[in-house]
């Protein structure tokens, strides 16, 4: 197996991502502060400017995937009729709520999952996330409000914006209520700054990866991307992604590497194989091919928070932008761009079993994208979390037969 490279960042990140679990389990105890459960792009600012501690399912979904406990719950969650054919971050979550474990116990020594006083969620990446949350909302007794978006969105109009931002202040009577204060604009517009420097700096970390040799792969990328999305509004991530653009810049100086030997440069498409990243990270290492830029990591990055005026409709178009929910035409154009900026030589489309959401491999795009710019592509079929749905042989043998034939040389 090739040498791995940790970055020093990944230990400033262990103590932040403890922090942050500590700091939410602490507010769910104090009858004096409050906890809200968000989306992973959902909107944050608008709850932290409210003074909530947020909590994010998603992120405790790809910790059950990445320690591989998700299968021991799945079922737990089907048999409350919850079926394996959808989200797997959502049955491994709920099937641990019902099992009352929880990996936060081991690694953080919490009791469980901190206690919400209301649940926020968008759709804009999926339906699942708020059948989810209505689960939570039944159990603990506390409100579910939410923003419902328009999916398969061509261009982001200003009647989207518009739409989004009337749907956005209408969640403020109940988030006022859910936070016992009232509503600060100015305190909200300090909160959608820091996140929009969070945004550029993980941007700006994301794109070193275009220099050759790369110092991160996607694979590095699912590590580091954590504050980015748990804690986004806070000068902790503006901090965190400072030292790691420093870092990443050293590395380039000291021409260290990702991959030795670096030969061909992939694109990542769909969601990662949580329990198995180190493994796909090492094997492709072998073959020497670098998976330089992916879709799922580019999904914290949101331009539009930096786009001044009305707080409200940065943070509308923002979470609009978002590439899970536009129309297959969108994507097709975002991923050349990217094909193009990062000198891609081919793709890995991962269609997740339990995610067609950000599975793109179902409507022609592989085909369409490659006669547009003539990037091969490969499709591996797995999943997020349920690793039942992922033969890592049947896996191995398509990319391994897919690289040795790749050509090297980038997309035009
Ligand atoms: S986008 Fe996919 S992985 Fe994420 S919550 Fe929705 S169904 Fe689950």
């Amino acid at each position: 197996m090739p040498e791995f490279k940790p970055f020093r960042a990944q230990k400033r990140m262990k103590a932040l991502m403890a922090g942050h679990f500590h700091g939410v389990d602490a507010a769910s105890r104090d009858p004096q502060r409050r906890v809200a459960w968000c989306t992973s792009v959902g909107p944050a600012e608008l709850l932290r400017s409210l003074g909530f501690e947020v909590y994010f399912p998603e992120n405790h979904g790809a910790m059950l995937g990445a320690t591989r406990k998700a299968q021991e719950y799945i079922p737990k969650a089907n048999a409350a009729g919850y079926s394996p054919d959808i989200c797997s971050y959502l049955t491994s979550d709920v099937g641990a709520y019902l099992a009352g474990e929880t990996p936060l116990q081991q690694a953080y020594g919490l009791e469980g999952v901190p206690r919400p006083d209301v649940l926020v969620y968008n759709t804009n990446q999926c339906r699942d996330v708020k059948d989810w949350f209505a689960f939570y909302s039944r159990e603990f007794g506390v409100p579910l409000v939410g923003v419902n978006s328009p999916v398969n969105v061509g261009e982001v109009t200003a009647e989207h914006v518009a739409g989004a931002v009337a749907q956005y202040r209408a969640l403020l009577p109940a988030l006022e209520a859910a936070a016992g204060q009232r509503f600060d604009i100015d305190r909200f517009r300090e909160v959608l700054a820091l996140s929009a420097d969070t945004s550029r700096l993980w941007k700006a970390c994301l794109w070193k990866a275009r220099h050759r040799p790369t110092p991160l792969t996607f694979f590095d990328a699912c590590i580091l991307m954590g504050p980015a999305v748990v804690l986004r509004g806070t000068p902790d991530a503006v901090a965190f992604y400072e030292e790691t653009l420093a870092e990443l810049d050293e590395r380039i100086a000291a021409g260290v590497a990702a991959v030795e030997g670096e030969r061909l440069r992939i694109y990542w498409e769909g969601m990662p194989v949580w329990g198995k990243l180190r493994d796909l990270a090492g094997f492709l290492g072998e073959l020497h091919a670098a998976a330089v830029v992916s879709t799922y990591c580019n999904s914290w990055v949101f331009d539009a928070f930096d786009q001044g005026g009305d707080p409200f409709e940065a943070m509308a178009r923002a979470y609009l932008d978002l590439f899970i929910a536009r129309s297959d035409d969108a994507k097709e154009e975002i991923m050349a761009g990217l094909l193009a900026d990062f000198a891609v030589d081919g793709i890995v489309y991962h269609d997740a079993k339990t995610c067609p959401n950000n599975s793109n491999t179902r409507y022609g795009l592989p085909q369409r994208l490659k006669e547009r710019t003539g990037v091969p592509y490969v499709i591996v079929y797995g999943d997020l979390n349920d690793l039942r749905c992922f033969s890592e042989e049947q896996a191995k043998t398509s990319i391994e037969a897919f690289i040795e034939q790749v050509p090297a040389g980038g997309a035009a």
